[in-house]
């Protein structure tokens, strides 16, 4: 009999590990590693566990120290370099190790009976033989797009082909420039060399949006027939999920496809990283562990001294940023690969001269009759989705807010709803106002929705088709919506940002921006900077196989300033003019990137409670090299009847932030404080 004391680290927020006793039934049996994963006991419950250590010996009293339940042999330990990854996410984000490590991985893995695994490996190992074969038959199923590259692009992959060590390069390529394609050929010429070398290679491609992945993945697996290509992401049903995490893990998936949780993912052969659309926002984890997934995909590469390549038509302001200091490799496309494809026009309609009618100014609703006279495809952007986002009375002047957050409650029609976006809270639409009786309660403002109902009236033979959270609620929806767009059954395809991103859309020759404005005049200093990412993005459907069709493509925004340098930026579809001058606000304000923030955030019954935890959480450490601002209450105060306030720290160095963080979290914990606080590290909604 063996007795061993393990660290096992445990998905609490106590920030320590925990020590357990592992008996070895027989002589013969395994011994458990760092790395792997444990069944334990903890308080009634029993939790999964990751070993951290491994001991003869341990400081806590004998009779307190329990038996581990089960040890996960079956399953090859994780190792010291995705054990380090999640030390440094642990230590950066400010969180202890157990709530990093182990939702990373699957939940199947972490609770699933040992059956289900032992299944999932042989499953597994059966599709590897199946690949080997058609490899050793030579069997190529599907047919294989290449195009030849052109000499940007062929520059591109050439430059993170040649790199042997750490490198980040920012592909900054305009909308259709075919960023995929040196994604995928950089994949080749680095497969090709690690195979000349016998070594193995395991690839890592990050895309912001699950409904993106489909696309990418059918693309990836017809230039790679022969490897066995899997994808992470949360619409993945359990036992998917558990195979593909364990294919990739056990080394036997080539390629792996997925949003921001896969840069977790345990890739022991991993020698490249893509993260394409580097400056979408949903690379960023907004609860929980407040990662950044481009961020960690940088550490991970320099980790493993591989190459990283970060794709954007609008880079983030920092990838930019770093660019310009040549921390970063800067490989341009700038022209539209596609023989055919054309910039469009870019428009702006000025509102105040063009007057909307339900939303749609005149001269937009000309060119949209225009694309259907042709049989051409039109896109309408706007941002909100519902019907309305507020309703109202004239006779007393009730507005629909919600009863438990600083928000109104959104009108959705077809449901017959009132909806609120922050809490959930669903109410059915009242008869009659329900402070005065007024019968005659309105609408305010329109989302998706309610143009929708307007475009049908207006253009009764149109096929129009509506993408927004709302329609793609059902599994798959979304999918079968984006499909029918490419088969040409829709005329008028409108949506939010679920329709301005990546999809190559072959018959749509015009882009209409119904109101963008808004975002100008937000209190997040960010607000610009994504505003025309998703303007530049959304332009970027149009016209992108445009003599296909037979006409210019176009794309016009509806403004009440169209003299605002964003649209005359947007105008020449100068990212680069527009970077320059963002970069120059920030610096002379004092803003990301060029200082670096921390955000702690209460919640409390009342505000005051919160905003009084704050100040004395301002006060609790010297904090020599940061400012740490005055606690305000955040923008939307109240969300489900919570109150929510946050203090903002800010220093020129990331090492001294970092340096004050780690102490200073101690003693927020040792304050023992009732109400619900967190950090985030670099945070991006202010
Ligand atoms: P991006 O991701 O940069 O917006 P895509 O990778 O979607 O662009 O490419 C846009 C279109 O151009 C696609 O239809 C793609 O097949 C095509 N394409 C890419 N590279 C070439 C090339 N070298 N020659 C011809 N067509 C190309
Ligand atoms: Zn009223
Ligand atoms: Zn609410």
């Amino acid at each position: 009999m063996h007795n061993t004391i393990l660290q096992i680290a445990l998905d609490t927020p106590l920030d320590t590990t925990f020590d357990y006793r592992y008996v070895a039934s027989t002589e013969n049996s395994a011994q458990p590693q760092i790395g792997q994963f444990v069944r334990v006991p903890f308080g009634k419950r029993e939790v999964a566990g990751l070993i951290v250590g491994v001991n003869k010996t341990s400081d806590v009293d004998p009779q307190k120290i329990r038996d581990v339940i089960e040890l996960r042999h079956q399953i090859t330990a994780l190792s010291s370099h995705w054990m380090q990854l999640c030390e440094f996410a642990a230590e950066y984000y400010q969180r202890p190790l157990g709530e990093v490590a182990l939702p990373a991985v699957p939940k199947a893995l972490r609770d699933a009976k040992v059956g289900a695994i032992d299944r999932a490996m042989k499953k597994i190992a059966a599709l590897a033989k199946t690949k080997e074969a058609e490899t050793i038959a030579g069997a190529e199923t599907a047919q294989h797009v290449t195009h030849t590259l052109n000499e940007q692009q062929q520059q591109a992959v050439d430059a993170i082909a040649a790199t042997t060590a750490y490198a980040c390069h920012l592909l900054f390529g305009i909308t259709g420039s075919g960023k995929t394609q040196v994604y995928l050929q950089a994949a080749k010429a680095l497969l090709e060399k690690t195979k000349a070398r016998g070594e193995h290679a395991q690839i890592l491609i990050l895309v912001p949006e699950i409904n993106l992945t489909p696309q990418l993945e059918d693309q990836v697996r017809a230039s790679f027939p022969r490897l066995n290509v899997v994808s992470l992401h949360s619409q993945l049903s359990e036992g998917e999920r558990l195979r593909h995490w364990l294919a990739a893990h056990e080394g036997q998936a080539d390629i792996v496809l997925g949003t921001r949780l896969a840069v977790l993912a345990s890739m022991p052969h991993l020698k490249l990283i893509i993260v394409d659309e580097e400056h979408d926002s949903s690379y960023k984890q907004q609860e929980g562990l407040r990662y950044s997934a481009r961020d960690l995909a940088i550490w991970r590469a320099r980790q493993l001294a591989i190459p990283v390549v970060l794709g954007s038509a609008t880079p983030s302001i920092e990838s930019w940023q770093h660019a310009e200091t040549g921390r970063y490799k800067r490989l341009t496309l700038t022209q539209r690969a596609a023989a055919q494809a054309t910039l469009p026009r870019v428009g702006l309609i000025d509102m105040e001269r063009d007057k909307a009618v339900e939303g749609l100014c005149p001269s937009l609703l000309s060119a949209l009759r225009e694309r259907l006279a042709r049989g051409e495809q039109s896109l309408l952007f706007l941002n909100r989705r519902g019907y309305a986002p507020v309703m109202h009375c004239d006779a007393c002047g009730w507005i629909s807010n919600c009863r438990r957050c600083t928000a109104f409650m959104v009108l959705h029609k077809p449901e017959r709803r009132l909806r609120c976006h922050h809490c959930s809270l669903e109410l059915r639409v009242p008869q009659s106002c329900p402070t005065c009786g007024n019968v005659d309660i309105q609408p305010l403002g329109r989302g998706t929705q309610r143009v929708e109902e307007h475009l049908q009236t207006l253009f009764p033979e149109a096929r129009i088709l509506r993408i927004d959270a709302d329609s793609t609620r059902r599994k798959g929806s979304a999918q079968e919506a984006f499909e029918s767009v490419h088969r040409g059954d829709v005329d008028i395809l409108l949506g939010t940002q679920m329709v301005a991103k990546g999809h190559d859309f072959k018959r749509l020759t015009l882009v209409g921006v119904i109101n963008p404005d808004t975002a100008l005049f937000s209190q997040d200093y960010r607000a610009s900077e994504r505003l025309f990412a998703q303007l530049m993005q959304v332009a970027g459907r149009a016209g992108r196989a445009a003599s296909e069709v037979g006409s210019v493509s176009e794309v016009l925004v509806q403004t009440r300033y169209p003299q605002h340098p964003l649209y005359r930026a947007l105008m020449n579809q100068d990212y680069t003019g527009f970077a320059t001058s963002v970069l120059e606000e920030r610096h002379s304000a004092g803003l990301p990137p060029f200082v670096f923030q921390a955000l702690l955030r209460a919640e409390a019954k009342t505000v005051d409670k919160a905003l009084e935890f704050l100040t004395t959480a301002k006060t609790l450490l010297d904090h020599e090299g940061i400012i740490i601002n005055d606690p305000v209450p955040m923008t939307i105060t109240r969300v489900a009847g919570v109150e929510r306030a946050q203090l903002l720290l800010e220093s020129t160095s990331r090492t001294v932030l970092q340096a004050f963080l780690k102490p200073w979290m101690q003693a927020l914990r040792e304050s023992k404080s009732r109400l619900r606080w967190s950090l985030e590290v670099d945070p991006v909604d202010i």
